[in-house]
């Protein structure tokens, strides 16, 4: 072995599958670290979310029919972002099981920003098959996989994906040990009753949650990112009340989470309160400053 360059790729790396379950597996995908899910019955077996790149996708799609031993007969995916759907082009053959309105972003242009760096151009990811409102069962022979949306949170179309019989959910991004991404498709307002539905799941003993990026979290952890999430509205609206403006709100404002992974989500929040009425006014500076100092 030399020391020299790699001829790998690192930065596209797929981490090895890591049995976490019944016939149940999740890999993480750099450069993102993004979670791949796949579980197997006797009918074949579904992959959840495609990771970053389309070279990526082949190797998720060969490594995972190689593992589990049946073929690959539907991927589902989370939302439309791009480390979660890149590698999609690798299963336009199968039926793309995605929520109704996940068709509609492929055309984003962050999305196709994202994904220029790795040559992949507008309409070249295939559009879902199998889209669904409410719920959907992906039937994998003595087994089922549900889909479930869980309404506006991280983006419009967030899905969770349910192994009941392995206790496990595969969340996506409405939760990340890091703190949630909250960017100018996410919903501050919406979001924490979106999480009430992964709750509800893990208030049964045994369940395990794991998100989009990274390692699974805890019951308490999820729970206490709902409540950060509810705060952002909440502090949005306490800076208004004081005639804080947009501009000003990262250094008056309190936040849980580092600033440029919610900037665009605050940004969100002053607008659906401006939507209502609800605007900062210029006030004299003296009032402004006893109301923040007390
Ligand atoms: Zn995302």
């Amino acid at each position: 072995m030399s020391d020299g360059p790699s001829l790998t790729v690192p930065s596209a790396r797929l981490g090895r599958w890591e049995p976490i379950g019944d016939r149940t597996w999740r890999a993480l995908a750099e450069p993102e670290t993004v979670t791949v899910g796949l579980v197997a019955g006797t009918g074949g077996a579904l992959v959840i979310d495609t990771g970053s790149t389309p070279a990526q996708g082949e190797e998720i799609r060969r490594t995972a029919e190689a593992l589990a031993g049946v073929p690959v007969v539907a991927v589902a995916l989370t939302h439309a972002h791009y480390d979660h759907v890149g590698g999609l082009a690798a299963f336009r053959d199968l039926p793309i099981v995605a929520h109704e309105h996940l068709g509609g972003h492929l055309a984003d242009q962050q999305l196709l920003a994202d994904l220029a760096p790795y040559g992949v151009g507008a309409g070249e990811l295939p559009e879902p098959t199998a889209t669904f409102g409410v719920a959907r069962a992906v039937d994998l022979g003595d087994r089922v996989v549900e889909l479930l949306s869980v309404g506006h949170a991280h983006t419009d179309h967030d899905v969770i994906a349910v192994v009941a019989d392995a206790k496990i959910v595969f969340a996506g991004d409405i939760i990340e040990p890091a703190g949630p991404q909250i960017g100018a498709d996410a919903d501050p307002e919406t979001w924490p009753g979106a999480l009430d539905h992964l709750i509800g799941l893990m208030l049964r003993p045994g369940w395990r949650a794991y998100p989009g990026h990274g390692e699974p979290m805890e019951m308490a952890d999820i729970t206490l990112q709902r409540g950060w999430i509810a705060s952002i509205l909440g502090e949005v609206t306490n800076l208004v009340s004081d005639g804080i403006a947009y501009e000003e709100a990262a250094t008056r404002g309190d936040w849980p989470f580092p600033w440029e992974r919610i900037a665009p989500g605050v940004r969100r929040a002053y607008d659906v309160l401006a939507a209502r009425g609800f605007a900062p006014r210029a006030q004299l500076p003296i009032i402004r400053k006893d109301i923040r100092e007390d």
